[in-house]
């Protein structure tokens, strides 16, 4: 675990800020949809994660960054991918849901449109950290694409062992679900690869009938299983409680070497976690626990907070 106590921190204090930024919608009786929203873009602008800025970078040193958002009631969906300038990609799904028939815009159309929603686009620069330059020259001299939590050198100190995809599955008072995922996707990876998180049913859904669900990892692996539908069709068709149909597909996805995570959550408030890797950075917070739940290591959902 080659994570500095000042990341773990920053960690723990990103994770928090989003919880309360989606709770503060959820307590004084928001949507779903909004919450996940929140938590989300608090995540986007901070750097310690890999979707908006501090996003990983294609094997051309740019940024392409993909995101999705599903409402649980009406299974409305929207998500762009290969965005390049949009600071909140998690905003632009949400118009693309509420305002268009359609459910993916990607690349030029997709910022189009943004800026059509009064969406300022942003110069590339925004999204730089250094660390993302070093992971691509690691993941280059490897010959790799890396996700976030790859160590492709292990005597380099920036690398994580845990995800930087970022994802939010909330419940709303009047029981209603919602998802939503964010992603600059894997380091080195070839311009214009799209991952499972603005794929519908892979990467993000959710359905008021089963569960909210989020994922992380390998994204070929997740939309070859199908990962987010799969756990729905468990759910729903094999009765499967929401933390053991997560387990099941992770192992899915691990049969065909995928590494990831996910989080669901059901309409009774039922909470699961799982992942297969070293850590997972996760947390939890809600009416009947009130408190900010928060982790990054260990195979409990939270051990650590
Ligand atoms: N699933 C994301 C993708 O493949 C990457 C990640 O979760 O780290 O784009």
């Amino acid at each position: 675990q080659n994570t500095s106590p000042e990341e773990l921190a920053d960690y723990h204090k990103g994770l928090e800020e989003s919880l309360k930024a989606g709770w503060q919608v959820l307590s004084s009786g928001g949507s779903a949809v909004d919450a996940v929203v929140a938590a989300i873009k608090s995540m986007e602008d901070n750097p310690v994660f890999n979707a908006g800025k501090g996003a990983v970078f294609t094997s051309e040193g740019k940024n392409e960054l993909d995101a999705a958002i599903m409402d649980g009631k009406t299974l409305d969906a929207g998500a762009v991918a290969g965005v390049e300038h949009i600071k909140n990609p998690i905003e632009a799904a949400y118009l693309v849901m509420k305002d268009t028939p359609h459910v993916l815009l990607a690349s030029v159309g997709a910022e189009k449109f943004a800026v059509s929603k009064g969406i300022p686009l942003t110069g590339e620069e925004y999204f730089v950290i250094a660390k993302r330059h070093e992971q691509l020259k690691a993941a280059k001299t490897h010959n790799k694409i890396s996700l976030d939590h790859d160590n492709p050198d292990p005597t380099l100190a920036f690398n994580d062992n845990k995800y930087g995809t970022v994802g939010a599955v909330a419940l709303d008072v009047n029981g209603n679900l919602a998802a939503g995922t964010s992603t600059g996707g894997m380091t080195n990876k070839l311009p214009g690869r799209v991952g499972d998180s603005p794929i519908i049913g892979a990467g993000t859904y959710a359905n008021n009938a089963t569960a909210a669900i989020s994922c992380t990892g390998t994204g070929e692996k997740f939309i070859t299983v199908g990962a987010a539908q799969n756990i729905h069709d468990r759910c729903r068709f094999l009765h499967e409680p929401v933390e053991e149909a997560i387990k099941d597909v992770l192992l899915e996805v691990q049969e065909i070497e995928g590494v990831g995570g996910i989080i669901a959550l059901d309409a009774k408030g039922n909470f699961g976690a799982f992942f297969n890797a070293k850590g997972m950075l996760r947390g939890t917070i809600g009416s009947s626990d009130p408190t900010f739940h928060t982790a990054v290591f260990g195979t409990d959902p939270f051990p650590e907070k």
